[in-house]
């Protein structure tokens, strides 16, 4: 446990090139978990949020919940687009999205504020796939079953000095933080290769495979590129299709990892979806609440682009005998 534990940490520091000071700390929960910790580890007062799909709108709302916090600084943005932070002045902590992966945008992620207010990121979908400036956060937080392709229920923090600082610091006052929940108990036994508490070993597996599989290959470059690429073959077929377009009308916040694509009404993407899925092909449905005639794909570093490509043929096939020849 503790080899696969110092494997991990070692991997993420080298994958993601932390500067002198950063951490990687890891517990069990997942990114959801890590949300209620931040709320109590790394919000001091008051944070502002990115609000434009399910993930970024939930941090919000936790946040909102929280009675020991101020009310949160809550900016809209309209699902497909991602809304730009603002510099605030009574404001400890950023809260952005790297990729929200309920609509398919990605951000790029640019350091705000000043150095006493924190840059909290979600980087669940992100995280080793897209290209990311260490320099720019101070804890990029994820889970590993996206393109870490293991399995869920452990959290990954990178954290910088300033959110170690103020996780100590906050430990520190009146505020009751329960053990589970405690940023700096997970960063005191991250530090010796441990968990707080047992972890899924076979997930911490799993993640050290991938972790060293892509560090292999090239490392983020590398796995950025071939999420690129993915991506550049389903938006240009996406283009081309004539029942299909990309959701996300900005091609910069088109998101690498994971494309969600419009139908138009003569094909139901639900029932493409389930002919696909009679056929070995799954999990291709678009977000539900987010009311779409809709497919979402999976473009994570695991994923060949040849079968992405693949994946569009078949697409189009079954299109074709859905929809009628006349229209697509
Ligand atoms: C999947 C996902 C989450 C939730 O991850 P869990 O491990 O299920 O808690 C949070 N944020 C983003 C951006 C995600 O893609």
């Amino acid at each position: 446990m503790r080899q696969l534990v110092g494997r991990l940490r070692s991997g993420l520091s080298h994958l993601f090139s932390l500067p002198e000071g950063y951490e990687v700390a890891l517990g069990n929960g997942g990114a959801s978990f890590f949300w209620d910790l931040a709320s109590l580890c790394l919000i001091e007062r008051r944070s502002q949020h990115l609000a434009f799909g399910e993930f970024s709108s939930k941090f919000a709302q936790i946040v909102e919940d929280a009675p020991h916090l101020a009310a949160p600084e809550v900016i809209e943005g309209t699902p497909g687009t991602c809304p730009q932070p603002h510099l605030a002045e009574d404001v400890d902590a950023y809260c952005l999205t790297h990729n929200e992966t309920s609509t398919g945008v990605q951000c790029e992620i640019v350091r705000i504020g000043s150095p006493d207010q924190l840059v909290l990121v979600d980087g669940t979908s992100a995280a080793g796939g897209l290209q990311l400036d260490a320099a720019a956060f101070d804890a990029y937080y994820f889970s590993p079953q996206k393109c870490f392709a293991a399995d869920g229920g452990i959290w990954v923090a990178l954290l910088s000095p300033a959110a170690i600082e103020r996780s100590a610091r906050l430990g520190s006052t009146s505020r009751w933080i329960p053990s589970s929940l405690d940023l700096n108990l997970a960063l005191q036994n991250s530090r010796q290769d441990q968990t707080y508490n047992t972890p899924a070993v076979a997930t911490l597996f799993l993640f050290v495979q991938q972790l060293e599989w892509i560090l292999e290959q090239g490392g983020l470059d590398w796995a950025a590129a071939r999420c690129r690429r993915s991506a550049s073959i389903v938006y240009d077929w996406a283009d081309r299709a004539p029942y299909a377009s990309p959701f996300v009308q900005d091609p910069g916040q088109r998101s690498q990892v994971v494309a969600t694509i419009d139908l138009s009404p003569e094909v139901s993407a639900g029932e493409v979806s389930k002919i696909l899925r009679r056929n070995g092909i799954v999990d291709i449905d678009g977000y539900r609440k987010l009311g779409r005639n809709q497919l979402r794909l999976g473009l994570f570093p695991a994923v060949e682009p040849e079968d992405a490509a693949r994946l569009t043929r078949a697409i189009d096939w079954v299109a074709h005998r859905v929809g009628g020849a006349n229209h697509v």
